[in-house]
């Protein structure tokens, strides 16, 4: 196989890569997808698995500030901040914080929906298209709130979300506990969300589309770690572990590590940097729930998988290299068990951290510029957001009219530096 003989080199195997792999291919792109690891093995493998369209306004809020610092006092808390990794993020974290003012919140908030309203259907159709049906499932989710002085917290968030049209309507305790027999529901109140979704088993999604894009002719070349992206007039050299390859046209799709190739290939800092995330895999549980229910107060989500029922959440701030805190993940548990009417069977549960790419206006990055496709910084949305974004990219490569906007997502909004 001659290396130089495709058309585009993918840099990061994660679900942005693997996605925008497939749909090029299929498109007849010829692509080589490069992975320093191997693929959807990090961050995609372990996320929530929640076809999240519902949440379209950007996790940091100003309403939620004068709970921070109650937050960061408890280690094992929904929001952590490692002290030691404070002096490199204080930039980031002031850009952060500006983006909560109303204007840029607002313009934040209306681009995640214009992703987010495309990306139920977006992921039926891949899912047909691609024979993924069994694993995507697309009957709702649910959102629950304990504590009945928060009540009006979820009355108004749901009023808030179908004005602009995101549906969902509030149940009562015994709707609540037709949708979930195994929920406490005496002391629950809910909403419904009907257009949103779960994946039952991402790894046989990851595996089933990588057996596609390999017989559509798409080559995957794992363990190859790009050191070095150098654009030049008529290619793009990329410097890897397994040696030099000259690049016809390159997507960079390497989720929270996407930063020092950013700059290298378009001459932009993105202020990029990571939300880790932690998951406890409960295996005894498969069967416990139905859908993906969310709890506002408690601040985590808990999905049915075929291989166990998955508790997954809380944000912390260590950067990429801190060791994980896997109290952070069994913790999860904490809050999961007093939601069930009968205990959970919690043997042989396996813990796990990822990393999710963070903008500092959370919102990825989607671009094209010259032979360089940007496709990195999906935060906490990536597997929902992934078909979508993969579909942008196309449209770039074969400069057809853009289906979402997407001036929102272009890197130009940071500055550059060269
Ligand atoms: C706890 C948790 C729960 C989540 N829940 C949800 C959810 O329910 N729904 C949702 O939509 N999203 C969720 N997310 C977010 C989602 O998982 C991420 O947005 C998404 O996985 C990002 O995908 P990615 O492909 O950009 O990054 P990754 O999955 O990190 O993939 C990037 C890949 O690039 C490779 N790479 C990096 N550098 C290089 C290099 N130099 N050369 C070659 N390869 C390289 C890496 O090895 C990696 O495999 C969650 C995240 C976490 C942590």
């Amino acid at each position: 196989m001659d290396i130089q003989n495709f058309d585009i080199h993918i840099i990061g195997g994660g679900v942005i890569g693997l996605t925008t792999a497939v749909t090029l291919q299929a498109r007849g792109v010829k692509v080589v997808l490069l992975e320093a690891d191997e693929i959807c093995k990090g961050t995609s493998s372990g996320n929530a698995g929640h076809l999240a369209t519902e949440q379209i306004f950007p996790v940091a809020d100003a309403s939620m500030l004068r709970h921070v610092p109650a937050m960061l006092l408890n280690p094992t808390g929904p929001l952590r901040l490692d002290w030691r990794y404070l002096p490199r993020l204080m930039p980031w974290a002031f850009q952060l914080l500006l983006n909560m003012r109303a204007e840029p919140f607002d313009r934040i908030h209306k681009s995640i929906l214009n992703l987010n309203s495309s990306s139920l259907d977006a992921w039926q159709n891949f899912a047909t298209q691609f024979d993924l049906k069994q694993w995507v499932h697309t009957s709702g989710s649910l959102l629950t709130i304990e504590q009945p002085t928060k009540l009006s917290i979820l009355t108004d968030y749901g009023k808030r979300l179908n004005d602009v049209g995101v549906i969902n309507h509030p149940l009562t305790k015994d709707e609540i506990g037709e949708y979930e027999p195994a929920l406490k529901n005496d002391n629950l109140d809910a909403l419904y969300f009907s257009k949103t979704g779960h994946f039952t088993n991402l790894q046989a999604i990851y595996n089933s589309l990588a057996t596609t894009f390999h017989q559509l002719g798409g080559h995957v070349i794992e363990h190859c770690h790009v050191l070095e992206a150098i654009p030049n007039e008529d290619s793009i050299l990329l410097k890897t572990n397994q040696g030099d390859m000259v690049a016809n046209k390159v997507v960079l799709s390497a989720g929270a590590y996407s930063k020092a190739l950013a700059k290298q290939l378009t001459g932009v800092k993105v202020p990029l940097d990571t939300e880790r995330g932690y998951h406890l895999m409960i295996p005894n549980e498969s069967k416990r729930l139905n859908m993906s229910v969310s709890s506002l107060d408690r601040h985590f989500i808990m999905t049915p998988m075929e291989k166990g029922l998955r508790l997954a959440g809380t944000v912390e701030y260590a950067g990429l290299d801190a060791p994980p805190n896997m109290q952070r993940a069994h913790k999860l548990l904490q809050h999961a068990q007093p939601m069930f009417k009968e205990p959970l069977n919690t043997d042989d549960s396996v813990p796990w951290m990822g990393f999710r790419p963070t903008t500092v206006d959370s919102l990825p990055v989607i671009d094209k510029i010259g032979r360089v496709f940007l496709n990195f910084g999906h935060h906490h949305l990536g597997l929902t957001q992934s078909v979508v974004s993969a579909r942008m990219i196309a449209e770039y490569y074969f400069d057809e009219p853009h289906t979402i906007d997407p001036s929102a997502y272009k890197v130009s909004r940071f500055k550059k530096t060269r």
